[in-house]
């Protein structure tokens, strides 16, 4: 049976928090957690489901938006029509970056923001991801585009930073000729 998870909406202070580091084992609560929220990101994506549970549809999670203060995120990407690719990534860290920067020309949304926020976040095009699976095997992922967009989105909920305030308040659109916009 498929049951809903509660995600914190943004006026929680617990997502405006720096979360902890998570040590292994890790508890098998958070190995539930995880499993549902790879289900319900999954549905989210698929318009059948995401209708009939009535999902916003979203690609990623990190655990302060579960109500826990640790360093998880939880990243389902479409890579292609209909497939998706699953990242569980613990006390995930940037460890390189590329110089060029794009933005998402749609903007950014977030399952705790439940408003309309308009404007350009600029994120680097491509990072290299470090971290930790669920047992505690060292994991490294590089990313490109709408990854790359959804790692450093997640990753900022750890410090407890939503995407909204990355938006420049004196320039909140920028021009392709200023950004890639994707
Ligand atoms: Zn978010």
């Amino acid at each position: 049976m498929f049951e809903k998870l509660n995600i914190l909406d943004e006026k929680e202070k617990i997502l405006h928090q720096t979360a902890s580091e998570v040590t292994f084992p890790i508890p098998q609560e958070y190995k539930d957690y995880i499993q549902r929220a790879i289900q319900e990101l999954t549905y989210s994506q698929i318009e059948e489901y995401a209708n009939k549970y009535d999902l916003r549809p979203g690609m990623g999670l990190a655990f302060p938006q579960l109500g826990i203060s640790k360093r998880i995120i939880i990243i389902v990407h479409e890579y292609e029509e209909g497939k998706f690719h699953n990242y569980v990534v613990i006390n995930p860290k940037i460890v390189s970056y590329s110089d060029e920067m794009i933005a998402a020309e749609e903007g950014e949304g977030c399952l705790s923001v439940n408003r309309e926020v308009e404007g350009h976040i600029k994120r680097y095009a491509r990072v290299t991801v470090e971290g930790f699976d669920e047992e505690g095997k060292k994991i490294k992922y590089r990313a490109r585009e709408e990854l790359s967009i959804a790692f450093q989105h997640e990753i900022d909920h750890l410090n407890g930073i939503l995407f909204y305030e990355r938006i420049d308040p004196n320039h909140p659109f920028y021009t392709e000729e200023e950004l890639r916009l994707i």
